[in-house]
């Protein structure tokens, strides 16, 4: 149960009328914390000086001044983890392409509601909604200093968890992606958003990948001892690829651990892949003939042009989340996974959908021809101890849900 009288919801619409009408609405459902604005630039104040961020904003996107995607940018900025209404008159493209904008930058969306808003629709998008601090008290705001993630890489508080990967035709379990976690001896799990950009920002995660990597090739070596043959995947950051010698650092770890480079993937999120790309070119063009596999994440949400995609010698591409769950039975989506496996395809690299939540999504991907799936649907992020009897649920299942081909 929502505990509305306790949650703050902030309005931001320039039209008078409208804030008036919404905060009416919104007080007589029980919300006590409702907070009327009409510009973006008085809402960013409120939103800095509060000691706590709105849980709720209901958003409109046509504003004279800031306009609503303006707005999120800013959101993105201060690392917003409330949810979002957007609210607009704008034709029903436009709002797909902002509610598109919103979960690739992962903020929760509710929906939207177009004007002239229905006092039932609000209601509808209020019901489904559950707030991010009730399922998951850890992705809440808080920030850690360079201090504490360093603290934490050399603690040894960083343990990876692994997402199963299975082939979408047979249903073989061909992998893991390796993600990281964060042990915190007082704040329970810490999940990478918190951590990875501080990382980044403050010069460490050269230290937390080489962490990261030596726990899963270790892993990867006793797995196949143990008669599992996984392929690892590991995430890098672009800024990895600053450092000219990084292949070789690799390729050293992977011997040491007695792990062949075709047994691992690296995965580089296309976001970054933009600015000067002559070292990363350099280095994942090496990594690429030492044997180990490249991969191009979240593929679809960043802005990379097509170029650097066939420039780099990527063996998979994962196709975002936000194009894969809900693909089928909407044709914006659709068209975006369609083109991205088309594009994989040609470019003969094999096709990861992520993000798989549903037995319709899973259903859509057999029908689509895609080669891999990971989600929750098939298997949660866990501690390398559980694999071994999700493999055995997955058995089960799997009869089911890939059954062989007469
Ligand atoms: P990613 O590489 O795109 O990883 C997939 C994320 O989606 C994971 O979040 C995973 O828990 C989540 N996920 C998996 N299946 C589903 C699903 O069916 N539905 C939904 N909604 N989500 C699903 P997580 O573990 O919080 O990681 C977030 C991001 O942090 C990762 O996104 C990756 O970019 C980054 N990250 C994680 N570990 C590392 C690391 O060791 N190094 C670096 N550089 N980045 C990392
Ligand atoms: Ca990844
Ligand atoms: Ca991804």
């Amino acid at each position: 149960m929502l505990n509305k009288a306790k949650l703050k919801v902030l309005i931001l619409d320039d039209d008078v009328f409208m804030l008036q009408l919404l905060s009416h609405l919104l007080a007589s459902q029980g919300f006590a914390s409702v907070t009327p604005c009409d510009n973006g630039h008085q809402a960013l104040n409120l939103f800095d000086s509060a000691r706590t961020a709105p849980d709720l904003i209901l958003l409109d996107l046509n504003m004279p001044e800031m306009d609503g995607v303006e707005f999120i940018r800013h959101l993105v900025k201060s690392n917003y983890t409330g949810s979002l209404i957007l609210i607009s008159g704008e034709n029903s493209r436009v709002l797909q392409s902002a509610e598109k904008l919103v979960q690739a930058h992962r903020i929760t969306i509710l929906g939207h509601l177009r004007k002239p808003v229905k006092p039932a629709e609000l209601t509808a998008l209020i019901e489904t909604w559950k707030i991010p601090a009730q399922n998951k008290p850890r992705r809440l705001n808080k920030s850690y200093s360079r201090e504490e993630v360093r603290a934490a890489i050399s603690n040894g508080e960083l343990v990876n968890y692994y997402q199963p990967k299975v082939a979408v035709a047979n249903g073989d379990v061909v992998g893991v992606e390796t993600l990281a976690r964060w042990r915190h001896p007082l704040d329970g799990m810490v999940f990478p958003d918190q951590f990875i950009p501080v990382a980044e920002t403050d010069d460490l995660i050269n230290d937390l990948t080489r962490a990261v990597m030596t726990g899963a090739l270790a892993q990867s070596r006793a797995w196949r001892q143990a008669g599992l043959s996984l392929r690892v995947a590991i995430n890098l950051s672009m800024d990895n690829l600053t450092s000219l010698d990084f292949a070789d650092v690799v390729a050293e770890l992977a011997a040491a651990a007695d792990v062949a480079p075709q047994d691992l993937i690296l995965e580089v999120t296309e976001s970054r892949l933009m600015t000067d790309m002559k070292v990363p070119l350099d280095i994942l063009t090496r990594l690429s003939l030492k044997r180990f596999h490249l991969s191009i994440d979240d593929f679809g949400t960043g802005h990379s042009s097509l170029t650097q995609l066939s420039d780099i010698p990527f063996d998979e591409l994962k196709v975002d989340r936000s194009f894969v769950h809900g693909a089928d039975g909407n044709d914006t989506l659709r068209a975006i996974y369609d083109a991205s496996l088309g594009l994989a395809k040609q470019l003969d690299m094999k096709v990861v959908a992520e993000g798989v939540e549903d037995r319709k999504d899973w259903a859509f991907l057999r029908r689509t021809g895609c080669d891999f799936a990971q989600g929750y649907f098939i298997g949660r992020p866990m501690p390398a101890e559980e694999i071994a009897g999700w493999i055995d649920q997955w058995e089960a299942r799997r009869e089911e849900l890939a059954p062989p081909v007469k």
